[in-house]
């Protein structure tokens, strides 16, 4: 991220400056900045190879039970971080110790050694070279996407492991958070994920580095004790000092140095209004997703990889409504088998503890492009429109192999939990048909083996996402035990727009009256049938497109976790009569925007009734 020295909108009283960095915890906070340095490192000569392995040897065993019992000393503070924190560290503090015991890095440290090094030099270049080795693996090439951010935080858990070692070999203490002054900014070069651990989020009112990222473990955790942090903010140690005030913005990633008076009259607004938001949304987490006239609704979160389900565990979401498998084929080499599937959903259910969870088979094809599929020869074929070719179903009917495989690993996971089974891009009975019988065989196959699993099979159901589909779901409805209406193929399709294309975004609107015909004859068709239905594209993150769909017969929703306790709000503000007056005229209406100016003006009139 690149610093950058901004205009502000008003023109900015002397001596106030702007810099930006990644936001990775969103709140507003406004103090005076305490600048944490680390005491520096004595610096390493890595030249001496005339030192007696034997005593460097007990110099590094001693620097190894003294970081053991530092990591065990942090281990005994998870208890006072919140929940996902606790998992986050406590699984970072394993791999630490890990690292300590009888490990590669400990062999190639002894190696090094035994060659006549100084213990600080051993350490630091072993632990230098394994992280360059995750960080580009000789003759293998530079990992990319999800697996370069999950090398970034391996080379950086060496570092960390390194670091401590060599503070501990050379009696060179860590710095101390305790003499910060209450609701002071922490400023600091970078932030380790266990500095990160230590912090008291009622004392500190936000984190602000000139290192670090948005997907590192420090950010995930400072995100878990909810502190505003922007990171990555170039150019701020040469810029802040020791009570340097400032305003730090963890959603924008905006950081004001030296406010103008006026800048800083509205930045305390934010941060009242911020905390409000905070209170208001996390009482919602324990509240039902119910009407103010009474119904219930269930809000469910869409899984796209498991990193994402301590959010979801956060938001109060009750259940995962989509679980988008792709993850399974993405930046892969090679298709998952079997037991790796069963592997990656297992946990998953288990983690819902009983709330259900919706797998989707993959859905391959349009614009997602996987090498592992390529390579196996799994075409999408060479359709001049992809988005009408060979996907989804379509794909795996073609590749049954496929389909049985993951048939098989959802089946056995589902042990684990309530599971549905869900098939993507369905456009006719056939193919749901044939599915079916293909599910039904996958499921007689495993019984034959003797494998554990739940009878009668879970629920198999279909996407609603081509208009084919939405017509015909009265017919659908007979065969798929539910439905999951997905509102952004269903519009991309309905409007004949492409969902991606920059060019025909003004014409793409879930909230065009054509998709809410097509979504109300979904609904009407799965209560018919008795079937269930959800709803799972992006409008249902909309808080404000929710109330209409409950008007058109939708009462489960599934959506982005963070989006769970605003959508929450809105439904506890709605009325189910207001709810279906509104769908009334939105079928009625002439185009998108007129729905959407009827949703602002009933959002208008709520203020937010539902917060208690
Ligand atoms: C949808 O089309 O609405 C949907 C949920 O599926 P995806 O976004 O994964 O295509
Ligand atoms: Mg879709």
């Amino acid at each position: 991220m690149k610093t950058t020295e901004r205009a502000t909108t008003r023109r900015p009283r002397p001596g106030e400056a702007r810099l930006e960095g990644q936001p990775v915890s969103s709140g507003v906070a406004i103090g005076y900045a305490a600048i944490a340095h680390d005491p520096a490192l004595p610096p390493i000569d890595t030249t001496r190879r005339d030192c007696d392995p034997a005593h460097e040897r007990a110099r590094l065993f001693e620097a190894i039970t003294r970081s053991t019992a530092q990591l065990r000393r942090l281990h005994d503070r998870l208890a006072l971080l919140p929940e996902d924190g606790q998992v986050e560290i406590g699984s970072l503090l394993e791999v630490y110790r890990r690292m300590l015991g009888p490990s590669r890095l400990r062999r190639g440290i002894e190696a090094l050694l035994g060659q006549g090094m100084l213990a600080e030099a051993a350490v630091q270049h072993e632990t230098e070279a394994l992280a360059a080795f995750m960080l580009s693996p000789p003759g293998r090439p530079a990992p990319e996407g999800e697996d370069a951010v999950a090398a970034r935080r391996r080379a950086g858990e060496f570092r960390e492991i390194g670091r401590r070692l060599v503070r501990n070999l050379s009696g060179t203490p860590y710095r101390s958070f305790s003499t910060i002054p209450d609701g002071a900014i922490l400023v600091a070069e970078q932030l380790r994920p266990a500095d990160a651990a230590l912090i008291d989020p009622s004392r500190i009112a936000a984190v602000v580095t000139e290192e670090g990222g948005s997907t590192g473990h420090t950010a995930i955790l400072l995100r878990a004790l909810g502190i505003p942090a922007v990171l990555a903010v170039h150019g701020l140690l040469a810029r802040v000092g020791r009570r340097t005030r400032l305003v730090v913005d963890g959603t924008t990633g905006r950081v004001i140095i030296r406010p103008s008076t006026r800048t800083a009259a509205a930045a305390r607004v934010e941060v009242a209004a911020y905390a409000r938001e905070r209170q208001a949304l996390g009482r919602l987490r324990r509240l039902p997703a119910r009407l103010s006239s009474g119904e219930v609704l269930t809000l469910q979160a869409n899984l796209e990889i498991p990193a994402e389900l301590p959010m979801i565990a956060q938001s109060g979401a009750a259940g995962i409504g989509l679980l988008r498998s792709e993850f399974l084929f993405m930046n892969a080499e090679t298709l998952p088998d079997e037991a790796r599937q069963e592997a990656l959903y297992r946990p998953l259910v288990e983690a819902m503890a009983g709330d259900p969870v919706t797998i989707r088979v993959v859905d391959w094809g349009s614009e997602k492009n996987s090498d592992a599929l390529t390579q196996a020869g799994i075409g999408t074929g060479s359709d001049v429109n992809p988005a009408l070719g060979l996907r989804g179903i379509r794909l795996l009917l073609r590749h049954r192999a496929l389909l049985e495989t993951q048939f098989a690993a959802i089946l056995r996971a589902a042990t684990a939990g309530p599971v549905r089974v869900l098939l993507p891009m369905v456009s006719s009975p056939a193919e749901l048909h044939e599915a079916r019988e293909i599910y039904a065989r996958v499921g007689r196959r495993l019984r034959r083996k003797g494998v554990d699993i739940p009878d009668p099979l879970p629920p198999l159901g279909i996407m609603i996402e081509t208009p084919a589909a939405a017509l015909m779901a009265d017919v659908l409805a007979q065969e798929a035990e539910f439905l999951a209406i997905g509102t952004n193929d269903l519009t991309m399709y309905t409007l004949a727009a492409d969902r991606a294309a920059t060019d025909v975004a003004g014409l793409y609107d879930p909230l065009h009256p054509a998709v809410l015909r097509l979504v109300r004859l979904a609904a009407d068709a799965g209560l018919r049938q008795r079937r269930p239905v959800s709803l799972c594209g992006e409008m249902a993150s909309d808080p404000l497109a929710v109330p209409l769909l409950v008007g058109l017969g939708v009462r489960s929703f599934s959506m982005h976790a963070s989006a769970v306790p605003r959508v929450k709000r809105a439904v506890r503000a709605a009325a189910m009569d207001d709810c279906r007056r509104m769908a009334c005229r939105a079928l009625e209406a002439a185009d998108g925007p007129e729905v959407s100016a009827m949703l602002m003006d009933y959002a208008a009139t709520l203020h937010h009734a539902g917060d208690g």
